[in-house]
């Protein structure tokens, strides 16, 4: 089975940013799991890549079949990640990597308790409510919702195995490299 890495942190700390990187740096066999949601695309956003973009009906339709291995509800809308997107790939050798938030880890961990789960933070609430308000991404109310967030899934950082303070972009990869690289040495 290849190893599953769980990827989760505060809305805006940099996970999307960090993973993109660690992909593009190595060659090593890790799935990016897309997850399907049912919150609207961002401009740049392409279905099937960043998200499977799905109606509320598509998704529990999907759920009536047990096609995910976790989902939540994440402000005020649906996440989850798909079984397909996993198994096949694990079932092969290769690693799967998760980026979701703190209610999807607590499943998956409970199912797949050799998860390597990965906290991602800012060292500073400003750091991240800065961050948020220049991706320019959210409105006023979901910037609101996603910083109230921040606090709840900050409260559950330690039940992450690791955790990365992604400040300076760079020593942020070098610490994730340090965890993952043991993972994909032959
Ligand atoms: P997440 O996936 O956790 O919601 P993103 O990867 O979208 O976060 O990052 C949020 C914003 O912060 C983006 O605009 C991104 O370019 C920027 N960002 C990410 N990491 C850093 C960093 N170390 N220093 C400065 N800006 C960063
Ligand atoms: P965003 O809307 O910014 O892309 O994501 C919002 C939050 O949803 C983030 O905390 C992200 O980690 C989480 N998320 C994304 N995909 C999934 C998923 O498949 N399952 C769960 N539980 N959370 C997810």
């Amino acid at each position: 089975m290849g190893p599953l890495i769980i990827i989760s942190g505060p809305s805006g700390c940099g996970k999307s940013t960090l993973v993109e990187r660690l992909l593009a740096q190595t060659n090593w066999p890790l799935h990016l799991a897309v997850s399907a949601t049912t919150r609207p695309p961002r401009p740049g956003e392409r279905d099937g890549t960043d998200y499977h973009f799905w109606t509320r009906e598509r998704f529990d339709a999907e759920l009536a079949a047990d096609g995910f291995l976790e989902w939540a509800e994440v402000f005020g809308n649906r996440y989850g990640t798909l079984r397909r997107e996993v198994e096949p790939y694990r079932a092969r050798g290769e690693g799967v990597l998760l980026e979701i938030d703190v209610q999807g880890c607590r499943q998956v961990v409970r199912r797949c308790p050799d998860a390597v789960t990965i906290f991602v933070r800012t060292s500073t609430p400003e750091v991240l409510a800065e961050r948020l308000r220049r991706r320019g991404t959210e409105t006023a109310e979901s910037l609101e919702q996603r910083l109230r967030g921040a606090a709840w899934e900050l409260a559950h950082a330690h039940e992450y195995r690791h955790q990365v303070v992604n400040d300076d972009l760079e020593s942020a990869l070098k610490e994730l490299r340090t965890i993952l690289d043991p993972l994909f040495e032959r």
